[in-house]
């Protein structure tokens, strides 16, 4: 098949850390997993920890060098992974990816909605135009409705299942600095999550939404673009730095794990304290007033 073909490429980047091999008896031994945005970011570590914790993965994102090399460098650990191109803002594809998965591996267990977008030009709600709000929407939105909508057949299908959406701490604090597409898109992920666990709680399926805090990733360094900038939203961050995708990763670990089976319908905050701290003083040391203005 065509992901076969693509997968024969080998890996021209590194990843730290995990080259080691799978786990005997991991935290997701015998565990199907789907990931969606897994080429980059959050998805891209939450791939290789649930690799190496023992599950069969299939791999989701639209960037297909990318994804396929992540994909490349779970093989090379011994773990099972496919590669399988999908815009998460298509029915079709969505509904492609759950089926690939249960057919490769015959069933389907936990599933990662985290792919998302942050548009460089959301802004307010004066400035934001029409296509922008509308591509966040669809990416962020109706990709996480779209992949509910598949997965809850299919993880009753297995007898139940865990279901992570990704949301984000704007969902519950807004925005300092005005991105009114994204935010309103991540306060939807959080609402649909909550229904989501109450309705399908008694088919055995968890259904809980991650809330990332500001994180040294790509899709916000390039936005966060100087010390200034950055400063300003380290203010708010009690533990003072950037969190780190794999330490993501970790807590949607434990989300998909069988250890939190008794959790479902939270907003599962890693954020380094952020949601806690409208103004941390410690952490002001070395900035300017003009940062602590509240906005
Ligand atoms: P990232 O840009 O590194 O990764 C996102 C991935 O999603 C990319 O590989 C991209 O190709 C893929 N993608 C984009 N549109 C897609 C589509 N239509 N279909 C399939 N895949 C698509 O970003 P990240 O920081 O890892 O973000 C992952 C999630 O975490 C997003 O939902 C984001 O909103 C959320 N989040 C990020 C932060 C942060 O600080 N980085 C904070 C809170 C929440």
């Amino acid at each position: 098949s065509s992901f076969r073909k693509v997968n024969s490429l080998r890996p021209v980047i590194s990843f730290r850390g995990f080259a080691s091999q799978v786990k005997k008896d991991g935290r997701l031994a015998g565990k199907v997993a789907l990931i969606t945005g897994a080429s980059s970011g959050i998805g891209k570590e939450t791939s290789l920890l649930f690799a190496r914790e023992g599950a069969s993965l299939v791999l989701v994102d639209v960037d297909d060098k990318r994804g396929n090399e992540v994909t490349q460098a779970i093989k090379d650990m011994g773990a099972p992974a496919i590669y399988v191109h999908a815009d998460v803002s298509k029915m079709k594809d969505s509904e492609n990816m759950v089926a690939v998965a249960e057919k490769e591996y015959g069933k389907l267990n936990i599933v990662f909605n985290n792919a998302g977008i942050s548009h460089a030009d959301d802004d307010d709600a004066v400035k934001t135009s029409e296509e922008v709000f509308d591509l966040t929407m669809n990416i962020n939105v109706k990709g996480v409705f779209a992949g509910c909508k598949y997965a809850v057949p299919a993880l009753k299908r297995a007898g139940g299942g865990s279901i992570i959406n990704t949301a984000s701490f704007v969902a519950i604090l807004g925005a300092a600095t005005p991105q009114i597409a994204y935010t309103a898109s991540k306060g939807a992920v959080l609402s649909m999550t909550r229904e989501l666990a109450v309705i399908h709680a008694r088919e055995g399926i968890r259904v809980n939404a991650l809330c990332p805090g500001p994180l040294r990733t790509e899709l916000l360094m390039k936005y966060l673009n100087t010390d200034e900038k950055k400063n300003r939203r380290l203010v708010h961050v009690p533990l003072g730095r950037f969190g780190e995708a794999a330490e993501i990763a970790n807590g949607v670990l434990f989300l998909a794990s069988d250890e939190s089976s008794f959790v479902t319908g939270s907003t599962f905050l890693v954020d380094g304290g952020m949601s806690l701290s409208y103004l941390c003083f410690s952490s002001l040391e070395g900035i300017t007033a003009a940062y602590v203005t509240p906005l």
